[in-house]
């Protein structure tokens, strides 16, 4: 800042020349006449000066600024041959605490700095713009001038040109390019180079006018703008100069510490960004030399401080970019770092400050992330892992009434109790004989009409394996019908099915099935249901019993009577105009026709051609095929149908929406795939860390590896569920891959590299991985019936138990009598008491049944004969090898090692 003199500088505060001189001399500066120049180390001097004067009277500060400091260790993990790090960490906060009057005071004379600063600014650019608009009135002048000369120049140029030709050659004229019509006019030479000549002018002087117009422009507004910068520049200046003592003056606990103070300095620029709103308002932790720890009083008028230790107070705002940062309920710090835009380092060593301790690919939870999204200075967003999808829902309209729709039944029961033979009686069909070993392995979905009305029946696997699929079935129904064989009772799936039908919160209808066989209870079967709180209306409870054979067809009117009342009951009725919603019930890779998804419509028509989205996946719905295999046009609520055209086999289980265009389903597919990656990750580091107790002190774990390819996905959940359940602490089956389709050679050479066995589940291998599997000597195997498949693998983990060794013992003889013969040494006389001794098993000596030695026999003997075995009750003489110390009444003990496989 340039120096000032007395008068300026008093002009600037709103005092008395004589006052601030006298305020000078009393702070020890020698200046006397109101012209004196005055230096900012003056004003300074100045300053503290006043500071002193007024501020210790003040007594009571204005402002208090806390810091707080908490010191904690962090150990890094040591580099590659280097060694471990201990890195202290200092954090700071610091917080400034400001008296309400100061604050509002502070306020006014910013306000009004402001508002004289805006006004001067204006001013200047009022001057500024007259300038310009001087400045472009002479170019146009100059323009015009040069314009009318250049033209002039030119003209005279083309007219003596022309004026040549004329006088030349006459059969030239066409060189005139004169227009025919002008020729017919009959125009002289005189006339045409007159038209010639201002044409050239014209566009001689155009240019030269544009050009000259150009440069003058910009020079205007150059000096324009440097004009308004210095005026800007000098404005500040002033206001910095006046608030550098209007301060003191007006409140003098103010100039406390209006000494600047480089690192106050850079605190004050923050409060100012803070006001402007364009950085972090928080600094919490701070790298540096320490600070004084206990309370400080710092009275600082930043604003004033900075101005003062500054050549000019104006900066420029350096403006950055705040993004809006979406939040689900959880993030990945590599992706939060990517949404802000900043390197996943920064973003961890954020985490770090605030005492977490994470990996890039670490999941960090919606409340952290919002934290630091805040601290890196960008607004998070929290968003509900939904909002994507709800939007996409509220985008469906669906005009029209909601109309009765027919209930969705789910049958359900243990295996064998006749599910699929009662729908099979009810669809006059025949599923149930052409299933492999007579059980369910899918979930099936069928559309029967009765005379009363439409049924859409859901069939489940009634296996154990099948829990998620019935699970399922529960959930996409209106009804449960559980299926009870009357000569067998409530059985496990019984049971679970119940289970079911409640979480699902789902009617239940009792199907007591078998009723034509004879040995049937009726009685136990409903005392077995009222156990699991299943009380049927004949003993006052409120679920529908209905004694039925898929047999004789006994009873299943009634059944379907029954189904129909409890829907009309229900009141079920759905919209069936619009897009199409539901759920995919099955989805499987049909080798000619690709993914093949049944779905089940709840809402809407499904038509042909509909863009499908379906979990993760989505795609133009080629086709629609009933279950009697016919291609549909279209399809409404209640109805199930098989769709062609999604890229791979959906999720069983899960939703699908018809979307309207391509982008959306886009997004919100983008969006689950990153949200499934999420949950996998949260899953996968959960698990490395229950691995890494489960396996801590134990050996290593033996494996058997499984490539598995099924028919449909349904089948693949359940066996992959049932196969992970048979893993033991000593044998772990790992499923290395697995999937829908046939098995292909990838699958093949990946069995080669992980040594795994190939399993395919309804389905085969094509040829390539035929060969493949014989050339490389890759076990594959074909299944069609769950258990057996389960059976094999519990078989397979078996063969890698170590067996167990079990003694048998064989035989035991006494010693009677002991011989020492030169030829055998110890010789032992001995009588057999159980059992027989062999020559050739391990033996054991016994003194007292106490073990004294382990070996072999060396000989055994009867009359003289040397003999492989001597049975009970009869004497023989033997001696042991390498033992010369056996002794009468000692026992010789023969057994045998039988090594067993174990079994899991
Ligand atoms: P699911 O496992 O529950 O689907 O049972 P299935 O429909 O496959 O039937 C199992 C066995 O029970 C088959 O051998 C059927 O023939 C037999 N079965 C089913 N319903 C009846 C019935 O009402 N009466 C008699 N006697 N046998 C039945
Ligand atoms: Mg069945």
């Amino acid at each position: 800042m340039a120096d000032v003199t007395v008068k300026q500088l008093a002009e600037t505060v709103g005092r008395s020349v004589d006052v601030l001189l006298a305020q000078m001399r009393d702070a020890g500066l020698s200046h006397t006449s109101p012209d004196a120049a005055v230096s900012d180390i003056e004003k300074q001097q100045l300053l503290s000066h006043l500071k002193r004067e007024h501020g210790e009277a003040a007594g009571q500060p204005q402002k208090i600024t806390l810091q707080r400091k908490t010191v904690s260790t962090l150990k890094t993990a040591p580099v590659t041959g280097g060694k471990a790090k201990t890195v202290n960490v200092e954090v700071r906060k610091t917080k400034t605490y400001v008296k309400r009057s100061l604050l509002e005071e502070q306020e006014e004379s910013t306000r009004e700095a402001e508002e004289q600063a805006r006004l001067v600014a204006e001013e200047a650019v009022r001057k500024a713009e007259a300038e310009r608009v001087a400045a472009e009135d002479a170019v146009r002048r100059a323009a015009e001038e040069a314009r009318i000369a250049a033209a002039e120049e030119e003209a005279r140029k083309a007219a003596e040109e022309a004026r040549k030709q004329m006088g030349g050659d006459a059969k030239d004229n066409r060189k005139l390019s004169v227009p025919k019509v002008d020729v017919k006019k009959l125009e002289t030479p005189e006339e045409r180079a007159r038209r010639e000549e201002q044409a050239a002018k014209d566009r001689a002087a155009e240019d030269v006018r544009r050009r000259q117009e150009d440069a003058a422009r910009k020079e205007a507004e150059e000096k324009a703008s440097q004009k308004t910068l210095e005026q800007a520049r000098r404005i500040a200046e002033e206001l910095a100069g006046r608030a550098q003592t209007v301060a003191p003056a007006a409140d003098t606990p103010l100039a406390r510490g209006l000494v600047g103070v480089a690192y106050e300095d850079s605190f004050a620029r923050e409060d100012r960004e803070i006001k402007r709103g364009t950085t972090t308002p928080t600094r919490t932790a701070k790298k540096g030399p320490k600070k004084r720890e206990e309370q400080t009083f710092r009275p600082v008028q930043r604003t004033l401080t900075s101005a003062l230790s500054k050549k000019h107070g104006f900066e420029k705002p350096v403006e950055k970019q705040v993004y809006e940062v979406s939040i689900g309920e959880s993030i990945v710090v590599s992706d939060l770092a990517q949404k802000m835009a900043k390197k996943t380092r920064e973003v961890i060593r954020v985490l770090m400050k605030m005492g977490e301790v994470v990996t890039a690919e670490q999941v960090i939870d919606q409340a952290t992330a919002g934290l630091v999204v805040e601290e890196m200075g960008h607004a998070p967003k929290f968003v509900s892992e939904t909002a994507l999808e709800d939007s996409l829902m509220d985008s469906i309209v669906r005009h029209g009434d909601a109309k009765t729709r027919a209930p969705v039944v789910t049958i359900m029961g243990h295996v064998d109790h006749g599910k699929t033979s009662l729908l099979d009686y009810i669809r006059r069909a025949k599923v149930a004989a052409g299933e492999a070993g007579g059980i369910t392995q899918h979930i099936g979905a069928y559309h029967v009409e009765t005379p009363r009305g439409m049924i859409t029946f859901l069939d489940t696997p009634g296996h154990a394996a099948f829990t998620a699929m019935r699970a399922r079935g529960a959930k996409a129904t209106d009804i449960v019908v559980l299926v009870v064989a009357a000569d067998d009772g409530v059985m496990p799936q019984t049971a679970e099915a119940i289970d079911h039908a409640r979480a699902s919160g789902v009617p239940l209808i009792v199907a007591m099935n078998k009723v034509d066989k004879e040995s049937v209870d009726f009685d136990r079967v409903l005392s077995e249901l009222s156990a699991k709180q299943v009380i049927c209306e004949e003993w006052g409870g409120d679920t529908q019993v209905v004694k039925v054979s898929a047999k004789t067809g006994f009873g299943i009117d009634e059944l379907l009577e029954a189904i129909l009342i409890q829907a009309e009951l229900l009141e079920l009725t759905a919209v069936s105009e619009g897009p199409a919603q539901g759920v995919v019930i099955e989805s499987r890779i049909d080798k000619g026709r690709g993914a093949v998804a049944t779905l089940l419509v709840q809402k809407g028509t499904l038509k042909q051609g509909d863009l499908v989205l379906a979990g993760t996946l989505y795609g133009r719905a080629r086709a629609l095929i009933d279950e009697n295999g016919k291609q549909v046009k279209s399809v409404g609520p209640s109805m199930p149908v098989e769709i062609l055209g999604l890229p791979d086999a959906p999720g069983a289980g899960d939703e699908f929406l018809v979307v309207a265009d391509d982008r959306k389903a886009r997004e919100v597919a983008d969006f689950r795939i990153a949200r499934d990656r999420q949950v996998r990750m949260d899953l996968a580091e959960s698990m490395k860390l229950e691995n890494l107790f489960a396996n801590m002190g134990k050996a290593e774990v033996a494996s058997v590896n499984i490539i598995l390819k099924t028919d449909v996905r349904g089948s693949l959940e359940a066996l992959t569920a049932a196969l992970n359940d048979l893993s033991t602490d000593e044998v772990r089956v790992k499923i290395v891959s697995s999937g829908v389709g046939a098995i292909a050679e990838s699958d093949v050479a990946l069995a080669e590299s992980t040594g795994s066995v190939v399993l395919g589940f309804n389905v085969r291998a094509d040829n390539a991985a035929r060969a493949k599997c014989q050339n490389d000597g890759i076990d594959l195997r074909y299944y069609s019936i769950i258990y057996e498949l389960i059976d094999d693998v519990r078989d397979a983990m078996s063969g890698l138990l170590t067996p167990e060794r079990r003694e048998n013992i064989v035989g035991m003889a006494q010693v009677r009598e002991v011989f020492h013969s030169s030829k055998f040494g110890s010789a032992a006389g001995c009588m057999v008491l159980e059992g027989s001794l062999f020559k050739n098993k391990p033996i054991r000596v016994l003194r007292e049944d106490v073990v004294v030695f382990q070996g072999e026999l060396e000989s055994l003997r009867r009359f003289k004969e040397d003999v492989m075995e001597v049975r009970h009750g009869m004497e023989c003489g033997l001696a042991v090898k390498g033992y010369k110390d056996i002794k009468a009444g000692d026992k010789v003990e023969v057994y045998e090692v039988q090594i067993i496989k174990r079994s899991l």
